[in-house]
């Protein structure tokens, strides 16, 4: 992004773009100083996916988790992170690619978060008080549409209440390339990966 590499430095700032399930994870890891495991995950994959390099995640890990040795964040955490870029284990063509970043589907369907996990789709794993007070503390804070948003969320139409806070956010931007013609209909499509979310965020705002 910007032409210039993104580095570990730059994920504070791009978070701005993430979608919720993203900004959760985030906002917690700088809370807490640590996520667990499938939140690591989740949150590598999607890191990898926006275009931070395998060597610019383990800075970032290693900046963001707090209380740990170099040898035991080592031990406990670098093989993982090398593992989700492909860089170690699985087969050759494993070897390769990686894991591919999580798509909205697996995220809301697979592996729903116990307590103390972060990991999961807010839409979905949060109850809608909690769901509320994360968009409001992320700036969304619109009370028609927090109050579409439970609608979707109690009819289990979480993608659409993602969706709908995507336009709120981005209206602006997004009535200017519909007007000026450079996007068209099916650039505005459904999201349905959080990478979609970060990529179509940031071109909307740049
Ligand atoms: Fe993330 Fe998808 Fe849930 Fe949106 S709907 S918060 S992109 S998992």
């Amino acid at each position: 992004v910007d032409g210039a590499p993104m580095t570990a430095a730059s994920i504070d700032h791009l978070s701005q773009h993430f979608p919720l399930c993203m900004r959760n994870l985030h906002m917690t890891l700088r809370k807490n100083g640590h996520l667990k495991h499938f939140g690591r995950l989740q949150y590598t994959l999607f890191l990898k996916g926006i275009g931070l390099s395998l060597d610019e995640c383990i800075v970032f890990w290693r900046q963001a988790f707090r209380g740990f040795t170099e040898s035991e964040f080592n031990s406990r955490y670098r093989y993982n992170i090398r593992h989700a870029y492909g860089d170690v284990g699985g087969d050759a063509n494993r070897r390769n690619r990686g894991y591919p970043p999580y798509s909205c589907q697996k995220i809301l369907n697979d592996n729903a978060p116990g307590t103390g996990q972060t990991h999961g789709c807010p839409y979905r794993h949060f109850s809608v008080d909690n769901l509320i007070t994360l968009l409001q503390a992320t700036g969304v804070h619109d009370k028609e549409l927090l109050r579409e948003v439970r609608e979707d969320v109690e009819k289990t139409r979480y993608h659409i209440a993602c969706n709908r806070v995507f336009e709120w956010v981005h209206k602006a931007e997004i009535k200017k390339v519909k007007e000026d013609g450079t996007w068209s209909q099916t650039d505005l499509d459904t999201i349905v990966h959080p990478n979609t979310y970060f990529k179509r965020s940031y071109l909307l705002k740049h």
